[in-house]
């Protein structure tokens, strides 16, 4: 291995440390939900807040116990229930036409095939649906079926970014494909948990909190020491509690 990548797994394992000192070590949940579960709760998690994706996965279920009913309803019936997690029409007809995928595929509404696949075979199984990309895919990976993944979505990105773990990354893509091969060990969870909960309450896109960051030595944000002048008030554990995919 060079000494480049050397010096950068012992930067990640630095920063996921402090991290873990300040926010605390994330723990899986005890159980975990069904591969189609947590497709459809990550798909409904797209460009809302994690309390109201939890309502609208919530009613989802409550309009619509089994999948299959999905499969035969009208897409403003599926979009009416979603309506509290942003973007209903879109995302009902995005739902709806992954769960016929599914069945015509594979010949009932049900992804614990997936158990049996390797990382890289669910990523290509799931990106192949409509509106999946790696992303969602990395979090079925996670958080259903329990594997040592790390999900990007934009907080993350944005962090990795500013913190110099990637190289010239323009899209979460490629921040998942450069952090892949360099996340510590049975970090994968705890690390990305952490990363969505410092990237909402303080290394925010717009006003990040520098003058608190446990990581600010190691940060290499051009624009650090202007936002460490500002001064603001300490967060509390409550900022961080509610995380959707542990609540499927
Ligand atoms: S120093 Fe500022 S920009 Fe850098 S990681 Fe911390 S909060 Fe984010």
């Amino acid at each position: 291995m060079r000494t480049a990548q050397v010096l950068l797994r012992r930067k990640i394992k630095r920063i996921a440390v402090k991290l873990e000192k300040y926010l605390g070590t994330p723990h899986p949940p005890s159980t975990r939900a069904k591969p189609i579960d947590m497709l459809i709760a990550t798909l409904l998690s797209q460009n809302t807040n994690d309390k109201n994706s939890h309502r609208a996965y919530i009613q989802l279920k409550k309009t619509f116990p089994s999948w299959s009913e999905i499969a035969g309803v009208p897409w403003q019936k599926i979009a009416s229930s979603i309506h509290s997690g942003g973007m209903a029409n879109q995302k009902s007809k995005r739902i709806k036409k992954i769960i016929r995928t599914i069945e015509k595929e594979y010949g009932s509404i049900d992804l614990d095939f997936l158990y049996e696949k390797s990382d890289d075979e669910v990523i290509e199984i799931l990106s192949s649906f409509d509106g999946v990309g790696i992303k969602t895919a990395a979090c079925v990976l996670t958080f259903s079926l329990g594997r040592d993944i790390f999900p990007v979505d934009t907080h993350v990105h944005r962090i990795c970014n500013r913190l110099g773990l990637t190289s010239n990354c323009k899209t979460p893509e490629c921040t998942f494909q450069q952090m892949k091969p360099n996340i510590p060990n049975g970090k994968g969870y705890s690390f990305h948990t952490n990363l969505i909960r410092f990237g909402r309450k303080i290394c925010k896109a717009n006003n990040p909190l520098c003058n608190i960051c446990p990581a600010y030595k190691e940060c290499r944000y051009e624009n650090k020491e202007i936002f460490a002048i500002k001064r603001t008030n300490r967060i509390t554990q409550k900022d961080y509690e509610f995380m959707l995919l542990d609540n499927v």
